[in-house]
């Protein structure tokens, strides 16, 4: 056949639809170790040009093979949730779930389009390529025994790797026998195959291959095609691996599965190996010796640890935990007990950078799993088992000075008061510029709540709606002039947390010619009082930013008041007290509970001008209160007349009790 009649009958068999029927790939003979112990049969076959026999053989192998383990399936016990069993059904359809930001699911065409991008959110076109509803379709399968989801799934692998094609195409050939043209493969590429996809995809496919491995439709030839592509993704990483932070611990961590799963492939060891040898690199690159990840950012804090015990998990199933060193182990440890730390007593953790809120059940599964791995540890028992059994943390209020993360903390119950303080190192893509900002718990509720990420990038269009959440005047800390800080590296000057008086002194060189040095006194394990000082020759006005939680809010913009009324028993007074004549100012609230999901709240700020000799400073007193009718009275000033770099004084009153709170460093 020359050439033009090649693709000629490559054209026409596109049109007669079968384009994604499977064939026998041959090559998945080459990629394989047909010397490993269960091949013998293949091996023989495949010798004597018998492909088609051989891949009945193999696949007849792995429908037997039961020595190779994986922690995230058990077939006796296979559950599907209801959410699950709606993406399983509406993926017959090509209603594909792809992201919990974008619902109901869109529709990709009777004949898929692996390029339909509705909204130009990078997510909503990188996340179809994780295939999130293959898992559940191969649940659906296990449990109904209904091979319309077997037959639907193999239908869309294979029309998924005819249509996001890697190699390197020549493109004349690409779009004489495509019908795309290359430019739009190509961008598609950007797509389907960044490593994190691949990555996901590299993991979910070991549990999609042994929910389907036993369906009519998993054919012979079906698994060789399987394996070749198995094979071009996991060698994608290999020379793909991103350069850092969360992304490449999940590729690495998918790498150990790749190389567990399927060590029939004679670059199994390699795979597995790699994987090891980078997360075993980049737990001491990316977590701080406290414990902290140093994307400051306490969701990927969250991932960071769930990705190195899944290493482990997998270690376990398949006897290669020894490649692992104890000080591996011990800094996971140091992970879990840092996040239970940052944490409020509902397990909910502190919104900063593009954190999530996550939800109880799965943090204290999280806690359940983390206590299997680390049987002796009385407080992390503590976590899982919900304050049952165990032991509560021995320490109250901790600091966390490389990663930067300050709690006060009075108890470790519902009724706790907690604040929460990040004030840094400059930190990795998802942190954010918010040096200085806090959360604060007071029995049972969040009163100053991040907030938050609502996206990630996309067009400009959804990039300004992630710009918006980042910026610094949206947090609760202090700025020039509204803008974001040019510099992020805050450093803690004190910290100590015994006494009736604990205290905590950061700063940080916020802009050129303005440091804010931020005080905290924690006063009889009751309220707050922050000292705010700008500093430095810049000119501009100078603004002290909150956000508080949804809800009714009252400002008095003469006596700088905010004093919350939200139902229920905790609400708070703050009152602001400038050395200068301060404006209070209305500003917009928002605050993300989810990707894509806002709720307004009141958002204010205090100003007042700085010139480039003055220091511009505040005192703010935030007194969280149970009952309406205790709220106090308040008032304060600075007790040293100068700004001094090595002291803070002040006189706070409370109900006009007196009380000197100062502090030298
Ligand atoms: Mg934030």
């Amino acid at each position: 056949m020359n050439k033009i009649s090649k693709y000629l009958a490559i054209a026409i068999a596109r049109l007669a639809g079968k384009i994604t029927a499977q064939e026998l790939k041959s090559e998945a003979f080459s990629l394989l170790n047909l010397d490993y112990p269960g091949l013998e049969k293949v091996k023989e076959l495949h010798q004597n040009g018998k492909d088609e026999e051989a891949a009945k053989a193999l696949l007849k192998y792995y429908r037997a093979r039961t020595h190779v383990k994986t922690p995230d399936v058990d077939l006796s016990k296979v559950k599907i949730s209801k959410q699950e069993q709606e993406w399983a059904d509406d993926a017959l359809n090509h209603t594909f779930f792809v992201h919990k930001g974008y619902q109901p699911s869109y529709n990709y065409g009777e004949d898929i389009n692996w390029q339909y991008w509705p909204v130009k959110d990078n997510e909503l076109r990188w996340q179809l390529h994780r295939h999130k509803w293959f898992g559940p379709m191969g649940k659906a399968y296990r449990i109904s025994g209904d091979e319309k989801y077997a037959k639907a799934w193999a239908h869309q692998y294979m029309d998924w790797i005819k249509k996001n094609p890697l190699v390197e195409i020549d493109k004349e050939e690409y779009e004489l026998t495509s019908g795309n043209t290359f430019e739009g493969a190509k961008e598609n590429m950007r797509f389907a195959w960044r490593p994190l996809e691949v990555s996901h995809r590299l993991q979910d496919q070991t549990s999609q291959f042994l929910l389907f491995l036993s369906s009519p439709s998993f054919t012979p030839e079906f698994l060789t095609e399987f394996l070749v592509n198995y094979h071009k993704h996991a060698v994608h990483i290999m020379g793909n691996y991103s350069k850092q932070g969360n992304h490449l611990l999940f590729e690495a961590q998918r790498m150990i599965y790749a190389g567990a799963f399927f060590p029939e492939y004679k670059n199994a060891v390699t795979w597995r190996k790699s994987g090891i040898e980078i997360l075993n690199d980049e737990i001491k690159e990316q977590v701080y010796d406290d414990g902290g990840q140093y994307e400051l950012d306490p969701h990927y804090h969250l991932a960071a640890i769930n990705i190195f015990c899944k290493a482990l998990y997998m270690a376990d199933a398949n006897g290669f935990r020894n490649e692992f060193p104890q000080s591996y182990l011990d800094t996971i440890e140091s992970m879990i007990l840092f996040y239970a730390n940052i944490c409020f007593p509902d397990y909910s953790n502190p919104c900063f950078s593009d954190a999530k809120l996550g939800d109880r059940g799965t943090e204290v599964r999280n806690y359940k799993t983390w206590a299997k791995l680390f049987p002796q540890n009385e407080q992390i028992k503590y976590f899982a088992t919900e304050g049952k059994s165990g032991k509560q943390p021995e320490n109250l209020s901790k600091a966390f000075k490389a990663t930067g993360f300050y709690t006060f903390r009075n108890s470790w119950k519902n009724d706790a008061t907690v604040m929460v303080l990040k004030a840094g190192p400059k930190g990795e893509w998802h942190n954010q510029p918010d040096n200085g900002t806090f959360e604060l718990w007071f029995n049972g509720k969040n009163l100053f709540p991040d907030s938050g990420a609502y996206v990630y990038a996309g067009d400009d269009e959804v990039t300004a709606l992630r710009n918006w959440f980042r910026q610094t005047m949206v947090h609760n800390t202090l700025t020039l002039d509204d803008k974001t800080l040019k510099t992020r590296e805050s450093v803690c000057k004190y910290w100590n947390a015994e006494g009736d008086v604990q205290t905590l002194v950061t700063e940080t060189p916020s802009y050129k010619g303005l440091t804010h040095r931020r005080t905290v006194f924690f006063v009889d394990n009751t309220y707050f009082v922050l000292v705010d000082e700008a500093y430095g020759d810049a000119v501009g006005e100078v603004n002290l930013h909150y956000q508080l939680a949804e809800g009714k809010v009252n400002l008095d913009s003469k006596a700088m008041t905010v004093i919350s009324d939200y139902k229920g028993n905790s609400n708070v007074k703050l009152q602001c007290f400038g050395e200068t004549p301060l404006k209070m100012k209305e500003e917009e609230g928002w605050r993300s509970t989810d990707y894509r999901k806002r709720v307004e709240r009141t958002a204010l700020s205090f100003n007042t001008p700085k010139e480039a000799k003055s220091t511009a400073r505040f005192i703010t007193i935030i007194y969280p209160f149970a009952n309406q009718k205790n709220v106090p009275a308040l008032s304060a000033k600075f007790n040293n007349k100068q700004f001094s770099t090595s002291n803070v004084n002040v006189e706070v009153k409370v109900n006009r009790k007196k009380r000197t709170l100062k502090t030298d460093f």
